[in-house]
């Protein structure tokens, strides 16, 4: 079931959680997950329970990096990353395809548990050996969209 709802951007956070079980918004259309999914808040509430996860954070070069370009660009590069990394049925060097710096979305990956079919497989319940479909494509850009948001929030608020 796709259901697709148009929404502004500035109405992502006010939607974000008014949504209840088993949906995310992903560049404006509501992703409805399978039943085995996790929604996003108990995906973020499992991620801060993890030792490993929680380690990742932006330095300031990916902040500014971040800011300079802009989510609409960044979002564009997490497609990218995504479609080409992790979308294939069997990925190019599965397990080592997601660097460690480089680029704020590969923190983002890696904190998120977005960073191989693994991963995915253990923490998003999808399946490896298989194409990613376009909804769990963008189901994977809404969890790395959701951490860089909230990374972008933290940074502002320690500022001011
Ligand atoms: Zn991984």
């Amino acid at each position: 079931m796709t259901d697709i709802v148009i929404l502004s951007r500035r109405s992502y956070y006010r939607k974000i959680y008014m949504l209840c079980n088993n949906s995310c918004i992903y560049d404006k259309k509501i992703i409805h997950l399978p039943k085995h999914m996790r929604d996003l808040d108990n995906l973020f509430a499992a991620l801060t329970k993890s030792s490993f996860r929680t380690k990742f954070h932006l330095q300031k070069k990916d902040l500014d990096y971040l800011h300079q370009k802009g989510f609409n660009t960044i979002l564009e590069h997490t497609e990218d990353f995504v479609g080409k990394r992790l979308a294939p049925a069997y990925p190019d060097k599965d397990g080592k395809q997601t660097p460690y710096k480089g680029h704020p979305v590969f923190i983002a990956q890696h904190a998120t548990a977005c960073c191989c079919r693994s991963c995915l497989e253990k923490w998003h319940q999808i399946t490896k050996g298989r194409a990613l479909t376009e909804n769990e494509i963008a189901y994977i850009c809404a969890v790395i969209e959701h951490w860089l948001r909230q990374q972008s929030e933290v940074a502002k608020n320690r500022k001011t």
